[in-house]
């Protein structure tokens, strides 16, 4: 059976063929190293993990290319731009790197808790400032950019007279350009439709580098133009990434790669769409912004409690990726609890005994059984449907707890439909959807009993009594838990 995905480039569904037999080449933008993930951030990871351990599954040699943007990421107004991890390593007061090591730390540990497979690759734009300079030099030279001041911008006018430029977000040039003419003598650039390659760095901007055209810094999109064709080649098979990157960040990507390159780069763009909060966008001006350490602990007004990193990912998962999924607490609870029930039956499953089978096999039972199971892999070849899977392992849950509870006997089913079913189960629940046993280690008792530790800290501490409060930190930190004390003397810890 063939996988199809569908192209964001081309709006269809298309079956994937590598362009090298056996091998697959793909691309995810990573994170913004200048704050703390969010819950919109998991969705793009979970969804491109799957997709990650599918293509394995399927037998392809997998080349996993995510970066981490560290430097370059800033909006772009007027001739100023401040670098976000520079503006927030100001406002913490932290060297710029150390920002970028604490929330890459921070990203990691909670791509480990979503049980996601490390990229091949994690390439960082600030570890290849020359193959971005070495790309913007080409872009001059085929003269697709301009220098104005120390900047580099692209021409996006120009490079849309030869090229289909606005083709994958669906953005009209004309309407970018006619804002342009509005704003004329107010911006150093030809047209506001053109962005950023390279851009002068005033004295106190932190992050700058030597380049042909002064000191600076690149832009964002270059970044990804530069590392991709780095260590997938210029034309590769799937770039990925969230639906709010298309424009301006991929759409650039394409442009800047075309003309450098001399091909478009990626036979497959995949997009996650995104996560709206109680039906609305969800964002920091909307104030319905959840970090990923929040959603763990339940320190958040939205939620009632805290909720594992398998119940999100389980959540996620339940919604196809390219739909919108709406998070609100009732939601969660609700994804919880179907989580639990289904893990329930895949432990039934794997305790069932296939030498007590063969006297009262129930063909009808046995064949819809493994009908269902047939759909597994038609249905992830389907654009990876992952709640279509889902839902067939749930239409086989009422039939395993008749087993277990002996309202039907496990000979019913064929001994070689148990094994099967022990089988498909294990390899799609935990080796292609990533999912990891919610009953282990008692989560919920550990976490309870963390609150309670933590809780007498405090109280030793603010009863000036030092000695036992940092006995239990060592302690913890002895074991691989980190206290963090927070500024409103509350503390928190990680694992
Ligand atoms: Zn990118």
């Amino acid at each position: 059976m063939a996988l199809s995905i569908y192209n964001s480039y081309t709006k269809k569904k298309e079956e994937f063929i590598p362009i090298t037999p056996g091998y697959a080449g793909m691309y995810v933008c990573g994170p913004t190293v200048s704050g703390e993930s969010h819950l919109g951030h998991a969705r793009p990871y979970i969804t491109f993990d799957v997709l990650y351990r599918y293509l394995t599954y399927k037998g392809y040699k997998v080349r996993y290319v995510r970066n981490i943007t560290d430097a370059g990421h800033f909006e772009e107004e007027g001739r100023e731009a401040e670098d976000k991890v520079g503006k927030k390593a100001k406002l913490e007061k932290l060297e710029p790197m150390e920002l970028v090591q604490k929330y890459t730390n921070l990203f990691h540990w909670a791509m480990k808790q979503f049980n996601c497979i490390e990229p091949s690759i994690e390439p960082t734009a600030t570890g290849h400032i020359v193959e971005q300079q070495e790309m913007i030099k080409k872009i001059i030279e085929e003269g697709y950019a301009y220098e104005v001041n120390g900047s580099v911008y692209f021409d996006v006018e120009k490079y849309a007279s030869k090229y289909d430029y606005g083709k994958l977000s669906g953005r009209i040039l004309d309407d970018l350009l006619e804002t342009t003419r509005q704003l004329e003598g107010q911006d150093e650039k030809r047209n506001k439709a053109d962005f950023a390659l390279w851009k002068a760095a005033t004295p106190e901007h932190i992050m700058q580098w030597q380049s042909p055209w002064g000191m600076g810094f690149p832009g964002w999109h270059i970044e990804c133009s530069a590392m991709a064709t780095k260590y997938l080649g210029p034309y590769f098979d799937i770039h990925g990434g969230g639906m709010d990157l298309q424009f301006p960040h991929h759409e650039s990507e394409i442009a800047q790669s075309t003309i450098c390159n001399h091909e478009a780069p990626v036979k497959y763009w995949m997009h996650n769409n995104m996560i709206t909060i109680n039906g609305r966008k969800m964002g920091k001006s909307y104030n319905n912004f959840i970090t990923l350490t929040e959603m763990f602990s339940g320190r958040n007004d939205l939620l009632s409690k805290g909720f594992s990193p398998m119940t999100i990912r389980f959540f996620i998962l339940q919604s196809h990726y390219r739909s919108t999924l709406d998070f609100s607490n009732e939601a969660l609870l609700a994804s919880e609890k179907a989580f639990l029930r289904l893990w329930d039956a895949y432990r039934i499953i794997q305790s069932l005994k296939t030498e007590e089978n063969s006297i009262s096999v129930d063909e009808e039972l046995d064949n819809q059984v493994n009908n269902l199971m047939d759909e597994f892999e038609i249905f992830m070849d389907d654009d990876l449907a992952t709640p279509k899977v889902i839902a067939n392992m749930f239409e086989i849950v009422p039939v395993i707890n008749s087993i277990k509870d002996k309202q039907i006997a496990s000979g019913s089913l064929k001994a070689e439909t148990i094994s099967r079913l022990q089988l498909m189960f294990r390899l799609y629940l935990e080796d292609i959807l990533g999912l990891q046993d919610p009953f282990k280690a008692d989560n919920k008792k550990f976490s309870e009993l963390m609150d309670l530790v933590i809780e007498l800290r405090s109280r030793a501490k603010s009863d000036k009594d030092y000695v036992t409060s940092d006995k239990i930190r060592e302690h913890l930190n002895k074991i691989g838990i980190v206290v963090k004390d927070e500024k409103d003397g509350t503390a928190s810890w990680t694992i």
